[in-house]
């Protein structure tokens, strides 16, 4: 069944590829010749790619630490390796930051900010601070695939997934908002924002990973929400992984 606006009830999903042999040779073409995101690289992939190059394996966690720890948004950022080193690197990987693309202060101290990302996407995020929390509000996917009947986002059509490393940048975004305003780091994070976190799970799950991670921004797990609308096969995925990512992600319903 569909809503008068043509998008399918929660629950449904649409389909976007398309059967067609021709494009799909094209795109496999297309994906050999991509060059490749440096936050997926793991420190162990980071270092081999190093070591053939006849680097040093320290230079990998150097490099880590300024993607993760130090949330560089540049190569050029990376001061403490040779220009020719961050030459090399920006030649071989992107690193598709996402950046603040507008910010609204509302009266209550609420921050609400309008992200961009690196293909031309905008995505909302949230400050909001109470005197005991500062949390942070973020989204998950660009746009949604449900429509609850309350809220705004149902009406946009699901662009794409946000990438764990683009809902890194988000929370990275509101804490450097909460110290420059508040002079206090983030205490919370719910995945409220746009589109529904559960359809997007091995991201946040990745993304809470790196946010969580003493190599990351070492965030409480304890503190970290995920809202959902309603996916069960998601919210038993949920359980069980819960272990494995030391994470207590909370669900509520907002359908
Ligand atoms: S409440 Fe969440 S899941 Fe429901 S339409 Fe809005 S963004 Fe999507």
């Amino acid at each position: 069944m569909r809503q008068s606006n043509g998008k399918p009830r929660f629950g449904r999903f649409r389909l976007y590829a398309s059967g067609n042999p021709a494009n799909q040779v094209y795109l496999c073409a297309m994906a050999k010749t991509t060059i490749r995101n440096i936050r997926t690289l793991s420190l162990a992939e980071l270092e081999t790619w190093f070591e053939e190059l006849g680097e040093k394996k320290f230079r990998a966690k150097q490099v880590y630490e300024w993607l993760w720890l130090k949330q560089a948004q540049s190569f050029d950022a990376m001061t403490n390796l040779s220009k020719e080193l961050r030459q090399r690197l920006s030649a071989t990987f992107t690193l598709p930051a996402l950046t603040v693309d507008a910010t609204q202060y509302s009266a209550d101290g609420t921050v609400k900010s309008r992200f961009k990302t690196h293909d031309g996407h905008l995505v909302e995020g949230v400050l909001i601070p109470t005197e005991e929390r500062k949390t942070a509000c973020v989204s998950s996917q660009i746009g949604c695939s449900l429509s609850c009947r309350f809220c705004a986002t149902g009406y946009i059509d699901r662009k794409r997934n946000l990438d764990f490393d683009e809902i890194y940048d988000e929370v990275v975004l509101i804490n450097q908002q909460s110290e420059r305003i508040y002079d206090q780091k983030l205490t919370n994070i719910v995945f409220m924002g746009m589109g529904e976190p559960l359809l997007n799970y091995k991201n946040v799950m990745k993304a809470i990973e790196r946010i969580t991670s003493p190599d990351g921004l070492g965030m409480s797990p304890r503190r970290i929400t995920v809202s959902t609308a309603g996916v069960a096969k998601q919210i038993r995925q949920l359980g069980d992984d819960k272990s494995k990512i030391q994470t207590r992600a909370v669900t509520t319903c907002r359908q």
